[in-house]
């Protein structure tokens, strides 16, 4: 509104009216001169996110497919419990990375999405659920931190009084644990909690599963994470079992190993089986050995089993235009 010549908080009034009121018609924002709505209509539109389909689980997990302006496509999901609303939410376009036990690595990346698209998710799932979104987490399709500028400003929009209001440390931000992204989070004012991927303990089996391993060693990773951890925050480190894979005691002693030293939380993550793939989630019995072999060693561990696996709304089963097929 500066540029166009007008006073600052003309903006901010606008930002409100978008984000935080749900209106998307210039004519509706009464408190702006209706000259100024008029000019606005005759130069501009907003446009947000509709959802193309939803699938539900049960009334507490959902999954939004939302079609964006030049025809890609995106999930996001939407789970409710306790008192928690979480929207999960993509942040690119497919991904990149090529993780071989997801089924977003198996998309073609097509971009990195803009900080509008990935805070619109927040904005339009809960118009649709009615209720106001407590938790965000950067879990859905894509590596945010192959996305930084955007997910920072996203991250703006969100937290903003002005906008969603979904507070920074109700946000988690998960990676593969880039150096490069992790390094400009560490020195962005912008303080989100970090969630690292690490699922292998083991360098070469990593390598092999998560290629971007081979330019972003363990051994970096970690030392990051060590002086992520000295500041307030838990790190908190994600583990996806696969059986037969990374599921044995053997793994877990190694992880334990590896974390030494690190103040972290590990999120077990039991692997989501998905059509397109051949690994499959562990046995029950595997996973309470390897959990239990966890809390042993004194580190906090929470298994996550993920909600919507049914309707491939899980962690990794994300697929956008695949599910169009
Ligand atoms: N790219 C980021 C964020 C999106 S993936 C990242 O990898 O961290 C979110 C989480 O889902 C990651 O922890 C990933 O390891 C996990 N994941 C991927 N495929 C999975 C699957 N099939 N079952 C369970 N978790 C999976
Ligand atoms: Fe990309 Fe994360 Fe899936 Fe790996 S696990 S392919 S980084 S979305």
């Amino acid at each position: 509104m500066a540029g166009l010549g007008h006073d600052e908080y003309r903006g901010e009034q606008i930002f409100k009216w978008i984000w935080q009121k749900n209106v998307q018609d210039f004519s509706r924002m009464t408190n702006i001169s209706k000259q100024l709505r008029e000019y606005l209509n005759s130069t501009h539109t907003i446009k947000g996110l509709e959802s193309q389909r939803i699938q539900q689980e049960d009334i507490n997990a959902q999954k939004y497919l939302f079609r964006l302006e030049q025809g890609d496509y995106i999930e996001s999901v939407f789970i409710r419990e306790g008192k928690r609303r979480t929207i999960c939410v993509s942040s690119q376009v497919g991904c990149p990375l090529g993780c071989k036990f997801c089924a977003t690595g198996l998309l073609d990346f097509k971009r990195n999405l803009f900080a509008h698209e990935i805070a619109d998710q927040v904005r339009a799932i809960s118009e649709a659920v009615g209720e106001k979104c407590t938790n965000v987490v950067f879990m859905g399709m894509g590596e945010p931190l192959l996305n930084t500028g955007e997910v920072i400003k996203a991250l703006l929009i969100m937290s903003s009084p002005l906008g969603l209001c979904v507070g920074r440390r109700h946000t988690t931000v998960s990676t593969v644990g880039l150096i490069e992204g992790m390094e400009f989070f560490l020195k962005s004012p912008v303080k989100v909690k970090l969630a690292i991927s690490i699922n292998f303990a083991d360098e070469e089996m990593r390598k092999d599963f998560m290629p971007v391993t081979r330019s972003n060693p363990l051994r970096e990773i970690l030392q990051l994470a060590r002086v992520y951890s000295k500041g307030k925050e838990m790190i908190t480190f994600e583990y996806v079992m696969i059986k037969g894979i990374n599921d044995r005691i053997r793994d877990a002693m190694n992880l334990i190993r590896l974390l030494k030293g690190i103040p972290s939380k590990i999120n077990l993550i039991p692997y989501n089986e998905h059509p397109r793939l051949p690994y499959e989630a562990p046995t029950e019995k595997n996973l309470r050995a390897f959990y239990e072999r966890l809390l042993n060693s004194r580190h906090t561990v929470v298994i996550r089993k993920s909600r919507g696996q049914k309707i491939l709304a899980g962690c990794g089963q994300l697929s956008g235009s695949m599910t169009e097929q």
